[in-house]
């Protein structure tokens, strides 16, 4: 489950939201993202690692970054994860088939990753603002983001959880 926090900016009155964690829609997102990576949209060697990868997986959560600059923005964590038993995770079943059967891992979620998988290759993410190296940060801080537009400190005006 998911959760979010929703703001409106007490300067200039600008209304913006945060979402963290796995929604409803995780496997879409999933899915999608994968099929990002093996287009390339990440750079080679993402695609590269991926594709070399037997069953490799991503984590669809979605967290939040900071930078020193003052600049944050959410997204899909694209550390890269390997099996730590390809066979044993060859046969694990998602739906009807085994994921031999499908060929690759159809999803993974968080219990999956921390039973089966570890780190491949951790993905830094980069300021668009400053080109600085991004924190992760906690859902503390999701919880004092400053406005996006006047950079105005703001405390959510309320939260709400999704699913
Ligand atoms: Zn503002
Ligand atoms: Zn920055």
């Amino acid at each position: 489950m998911g959760l979010g926090y929703q703001y409106r900016c007490k300067k200039c009155g600008r209304r913006y939201s945060v979402f963290l964690g796995i929604g409803m829609g995780a496997p879409g997102v999933y899915e999608n993202t994968v099929k990002e990576i093996r287009e390339g949209r990440y750079g080679e060697e993402w695609k590269t690692l991926f594709e070399q990868t037997p069953y490799a997986a991503i984590n669809p959560e979605k967290v939040l970054y900071v930078c020193a600059c003052g600049r944050w923005e959410t997204g899909v964590d694209l550390t890269l994860y390997a099996p730590n038993d390809p066979d044993a995770v060859a046969e694990m079943k998602y739906g009807e088939k085994t994921v031999t059967e499908w060929g690759y891992l159809p999803y993974a979620d968080s219990r999956t990753l921390r039973e089966h998988y570890h780190v491949l290759k951790r993905r830094y993410r980069r300021c668009d603002a400053c080109g600085g190296r991004m924190r992760r940060a906690g859902r503390q801080e999701a919880q004092s983001l400053p406005c996006p537009k006047c950079g105005e400190p703001n405390a959510p005006a309320g939260d709400m959880l999704w699913d």
